[in-house]
């Protein structure tokens, strides 16, 4: 079968790689539809790996966010059957660790998530025409188009990110950032209860996306610093937010823009180099600063939204490309043009 394999840092191909077969009574087999591409995809294509400590030591198929179709189950699946349509959850826990009995499983000592070059040998990824996942990974749901359900693991990011914040109910949401994540996370706050969500960015292109997902207002804060100034005055002006950029200046002047006592979520990954620098404004204000790191339990609920359609991802998607064209695809979604791009089988 077809796969879509990083072999090194800018090796990427379309090539023949076994088929997997199930090897536990807990395992689903899924012929993949469509899958989407990351930052951390990107990632491992531009510089090998993430940061220092994830390196690509051996050949991997990449991709963690897709959906396909059920070809085969384990003896011990019982509620998933052959035919049925299955959003992936990339993150498989042992189900048996300190971690994973406390209901921690983001932080399971044996994760093993698709398409991770975290663990050696590697977690092969979705970007391949077959998978086997443990039957806890597969959402079944109905009359959902492929390029919709590939949005579920974001979304799932997205609503950790909400989550993180507490209760939100009638809050005054600001949104750092409206990348892809960003602009789910705008969703997320107005479907779960936000009375207000700010995006604040320094590309108009994606700050009218951000529009179109949900946002009640946006700020370009390149062209408009004043606004932000006015935002920063009497110590904030937000009750809460989610840093979506990974960059430490946002990450500063978010922090700024927020009230004294409020929630900070941090969703986007800092890179070497990119942590914030000046912590003044958390130092004095109160701040309570989550961190967010991947999702389990908000699975459910974000492909529920999905699939009842309270929250619509497509104006997201720029391109989606036949996975023999990955390379391309994968440079499309690189470009700063475009937000999500796909591939599908
Ligand atoms: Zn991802
Ligand atoms: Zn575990």
């Amino acid at each position: 079968m077809k796969a879509c394999v990083l072999h090194a840092k800018g090796d990427l191909r379309y090539e023949d790689i076994a088929e997997p077969s199930i090897a536990d009574s807990n395992e689903v087999k899924v012929k993949i539809l469509a899958g989407g591409i990351c930052g951390s995809d990107q990632h491992y294509y531009l510089e090998g790996g993430i940061g220092t400590a994830i390196v690509v030591r051996e050949p991997i198929v990449l991709g963690h966010e897709g959906c396909g179709i059920v070809e085969d189950v384990g003896g011990n699946v019982t509620d998933i059957k052959k035919g049925d349509m299955v959003i992936l959850r990339p993150a498989r826990p042992c189900f048996e660790c300190e971690y994973c009995k406390r209901g921690q499983y983001s932080f399971c000592l044996n994760m093993r998530h698709l398409g991770s070059a975290a663990t050696f040998p590697h977690v092969q990824g979705l970007f391949a025409e077959k998978v086997v996942v443990h039957k806890e990974q597969c959402r079944v749901v109905k009359n959902m188009k492929p390029e919709v359900a590939a949005f579920a693991e974001p979304l799932g990011i997205a609503y950790n990110g909400v989550h993180c914040l507490g209760d939100i109910i009638g809050r005054n949401v600001l949104v750092m950032g409206a990348g892809p994540i960003g602009c789910l996370c705008v969703a997320a706050a107005k479907t779960l209860g936000a009375d207000r969500v700010t995006v604040v960015d320094i590309r108009q292109n994606v700050l009218d996306v951000a529009l179109k997902m949900g946002a009640d207002e946006v700020c370009n804060s390149k062209e408009n610093p004043e606004q932000i100034e006015k935002w920063c005055q009497n110590k904030g002006h937000f009750d809460c937010a989610i840093e979506a950029t990974g960059n430490g200046f946002a990450a500063v002047q978010a922090m700024k823009m927020v009230r004294p006592e409020g929630d900070f979520s941090q969703v986007g990954m800092y890179g070497i180099d990119h942590q914030p620098k000046d912590l003044g404004a958390f130092m004095t204000k109160g701040l309570k600063w989550h961190s967010v790191f991947r999702f389990y339990k908000e699975f459910g609920p974000c492909v529920s939204a999905l699939e009842r359609g309270l929250i619509d991802p497509l104006p997201l998607l720029s391109a989606s490309f036949d996975a023999c064209d990955v390379v391309e695809a994968m440079k499309a979604a690189i470009s700063p043009d475009t937000m999500k791009v796909q591939i599908k089988f």
